[in-house]
């Protein structure tokens, strides 16, 4: 019998939990470098001017109303949403080979991604998924709950502060063929770290020996870089090797829509004859995943983007918005390299800037971010990785000082 009385309590989640403590400190010198969301220089949430303007647009169009939205939603901001992670002249557009529903942001993305490979993918009893070492937390959690069997593969070097790629190729020449091998497309969070082009393009060159699928996460597209084209690389050339591949893409970061949960999933099928039947095989069966999940998608966000993405002129704002994030960002990674490397601080800090998006792997360990957060008010994740975009021209020297102390 179901005794509700014996649920044990699970632990606090250590993201919340140190945005908790962060609250709570009363000092006015507290510094919150664990938040995932972009901040301004004053620290504040950043409403992209573009989305102001295409949501007053929204607000005062007649025509809009609050029905249901499509099992695979809206349908202008699926189409959009294809173009911009794989590029309008895709091959996999061209030949129909690609199926997109939209999603309850990256989240729900990687969610029915996972849900969909534990349901239709062969191996038996069910197949592994490949995990980067280390890998946005949640990543666990989602593949563990629709059933994946859970294996890593080395990412970052606690030497050099970057990728461990002889690591990581050794692994997935290890994985069996055809397991599924989960990356990051771009800005990988927690590290910053990136594979260089060349790198993708040996990555690709062994996953196809060994008939790997991937599946990328993209939560940073022009986020990382400004450069929308650029942080797609990766997909795109996968995309263009001929991969089977399915993509989980988030719009929380790069639209700043984070409560209004906007994303989408996309599955591109291996060119041939008979791909584009296997693609509406596919996204038939997705349909009726996310009707039990979901029955359909939130509409809020995805008309947001779905009029930046399909107005020449608002797109272009866009790409300025995201040059401002992200050029502040780069800005605060040079600010804090330059301020450490000038005081002189014990360690090699060039990792601050090759490291991109959103997060950066200090290398700062555990004791060290206890120090930071007990004496200096400062708050990060245990594991060393600080949110850059919690830095600012105001907290820039406090930071580095509080840094070059705890190191020393
Ligand atoms: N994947 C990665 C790697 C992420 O960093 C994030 C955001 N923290 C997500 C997916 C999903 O975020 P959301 O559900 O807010 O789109």
């Amino acid at each position: 019998v179901f005794t509700p009385a014996a649920v044990a309590a699970a632990p606090e989640d250590p993201l919340f939990g140190l945005m908790k403590a962060y609250r709570e400190d009363p000092s006015d010198k507290k510094v919150d470098l664990g938040i995932g969301a972009y901040r301004d220089n004053n620290a504040k949430p950043w409403i992209l001017p573009v989305v102001k303007k295409a949501d007053d647009a929204i607000h005062n169009d007649p025509s809009v109303n609050h029905e249901y939205l499509s099992i695979g939603g809206l349908a202008d901001f699926t189409s959009a949403a294809q173009k911009l992670i794989v590029g309008a002249d895709s091959p996999a557009i061209r030949e129909k080979r690609i199926c997109t529903l939209q999603t309850i942001s990256g989240t729900g993305a990687v969610h029915l991604g996972g849900l969909f490979l534990s349901k239709f993918h062969p191996a038996q009893p069910k197949p592994t998924i490949y995990l980067s070492n280390p890998t946005w937390a949640n990543h666990n959690q989602i593949f563990t709950n629709v059933g994946l069997t859970l294996a890593k593969y080395p990412y970052f070097s606690a030497k050099t502060k970057g990728l461990d790629f002889d690591g990581m190729i050794a692994a997935l020449r290890a994985a069996p063929a055809g397991s599924i091998i989960l990356l990051h497309a771009c800005a990988h969070n927690p590290t910053g770290v990136d594979p260089s082009q060349e790198q993708w393009k040996q990555i690709a060159a062994l996953m196809r020996e060994r008939r790997q699928f991937p599946f990328f996460d993209t939560a940073y597209q022009g986020f990382a870089s400004g450069d929308l084209v650029r942080d797609a690389w990766a997909i795109r050339y996968f995309v263009e090797q001929g991969f089977e591949l399915c993509v989980a893409q988030s719009f929380a970061k790069n639209f700043g829509l984070y409560g209004e949960r906007t994303g989408a999933f996309h599955f591109v099928s291996a060119p041939g004859a008979d791909a584009s039947t296997a693609i509406q095989h596919i996204a038939s069966q997705l349909a009726i995943l996310q009707r039990s999940e979901i029955s359909n998608p939130p509409a809020y966000g995805a008309r947001i983007a779905s009029k930046v993405l399909n107005d020449p002129v608002l797109f272009a704002e866009w790409e300025e918005d995201l040059r401002t994030m992200s050029g502040r960002i780069q800005e605060m990674r040079r600010g804090l390299r330059e301020r450490l490397e000038k005081r002189g601080t014990p360690g090699t800090w060039d990792h601050i800037t090759t490291q991109i998006g959103m997060f950066s792997f200090t290398g700062l360990n555990e004791n060290q971010v206890k120090i930071l957060r007990d004496k200096w008010h400062v708050y990060m994740t245990k594991n060393g990785r600080i949110s850059m975009a919690g830095l600012n021209t105001h907290n820039l020297d406090y930071f580095a000082e509080a840094v070059d102390s705890v190191v020393r």
